[in-house]
């Protein structure tokens, strides 16, 4: 069995504590060779990352990769075959209680309470962990307020909304001021303002200095609110950085927009002649051609080419790479090397 890291220091601010990180804290989570198999099934096969504190981070992965698996370990809700998880440098296996101090989970749904309402079900979930009197009152008000249900206290929840409920179990895995969220597809299902009200919530909680973990399908929701990405594909890590360097580790080409004073035409008939250049379609005035390579010392000759030929241009634009390409560019070679027999 591991020690239990010392207790970490809180400052004070007014009211409020606040979790300020030393650079001798442990990450928020360390994940070494994890692995878990269902009866034949390898779930998670010998993964490892790291996650710092106060990051939010993005774990993308189609149905069944893994993400679910991986964050139920993290949650205490599930145990490795082998391998070693740590929450802010406390091992889940070995210190369960304590890990539940330290995290807020949320599952990709809240269960059967549908008799409750919504101020009943949290202040169920306040005193099974521990909180009495006026400071059970003040967490639960708390909570409502920062998830703005407070105006729905009294509604039972089979009439809530799904933003509603999803709120409902954010606030629910808040209601102990964890350091760090597991967040298990809480965008599932939402319309496109609950998803913005929802970013909006994980954004405020990582500016308070959480650490936020959370699984999704779609990349370019947690493109806008991630620091990074973790992939995860049939069980291994196939990718861990910012989108940025995604973005960038993949391509090789870069797609310019152009638009010109000349008929289209002229595009695509400059493009055939011009080396380290591909038209790729036409638009209502120009058109799209790859660059071949992507340095922007390629992308500038391409546009002073263009001039001196007596092309009229009126704009000319790389086109940002979209995560989705990068990502199933990596299953790709991924699938490759597969069956190349590389490993
Ligand atoms: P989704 O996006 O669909 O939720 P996921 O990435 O969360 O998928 P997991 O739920 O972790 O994936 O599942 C990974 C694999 O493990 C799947 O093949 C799944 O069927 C299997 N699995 C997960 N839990 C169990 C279990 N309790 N018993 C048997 N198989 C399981």
């Amino acid at each position: 069995m591991s020690d239990l890291p010392e207790d970490e220091t809180n400052q004070t601010q007014g009211e409020k504590i606040v979790n300020t990180p030393k650079p001798s804290d442990p990450p928020a989570i360390e994940v070494t060779h994890l692995t878990r198999s269902f009866s034949g099934i390898q779930a998670v096969n010998n993964i490892s990352f790291e996650i710092s504190r106060g990051q939010v981070v993005g774990f993308v992965g189609a149905n069944g990769a893994g993400k679910t698996t991986t964050m139920r370990i993290l949650a205490t809700l599930d145990y490795p075959n082998s391998g070693e998880v740590k929450v802010c440098g406390i091992n889940v296996v070995d210190y369960p209680a304590e890990v539940r101090r330290k995290i807020g989970w949320m599952p990709d749904n809240y269960g059967t309470y549908q008799n409750m309402t919504v101020v009943e079900y949290l202040d169920f979930f306040a005193r099974a962990l521990g909180y009495q009197g006026q400071e059970r009152i003040n967490r639960i008000v708390e909570v409502m307020e920062f998830t703005d249900l407070a105006s729905l206290a009294d509604r039972l929840i089979d009439k809530l909304s799904k933003g509603m409920g999803q709120r409902l179990c954010l606030g629910r895995a808040l209601l102990h001021d964890p350091e760090v969220l597991v967040l298990d597809e809480p965008a599932a299902g939402l319309d496109p303002k609950a998803r913005v009200e929802l970013k909006h919530l994980i954004r405020i909680l990582a500016e308070d200095g959480k650490t936020v973990f959370i699984s999704s399908h779609i990349l370019s929701e947690l493109d806008e609110m991630c620091d990074s990405l973790l992939f995860i594909n049939e069980g291994k890590i196939i990718h861990h950085g910012s989108s940025e360097n995604l973005r960038k580790k993949k391509s090789s080409t870069c797609l310019v927009e152009v638009q010109l004073k000349d008929p289209p035409e002229k595009l695509k008939e400059w493009a055939s002649l011009a080396p380290g250049v591909t038209f790729r379609d036409s638009t209502k005035r120009g058109g799209r051609i790859e660059v071949e390579p992507a340095a922007d010392e390629d992308i500038a000759q391409v546009l002073r080419r263009m001039i001196s030929d007596g092309l009229s241009i009126i704009d000319f634009h790389q086109e940002e790479r979209k995560l989705e390409d990068a990502f199933i560019e990596i299953l790709g070679e991924i699938e490759e090397s597969s069956t190349l027999g590389v490993s």
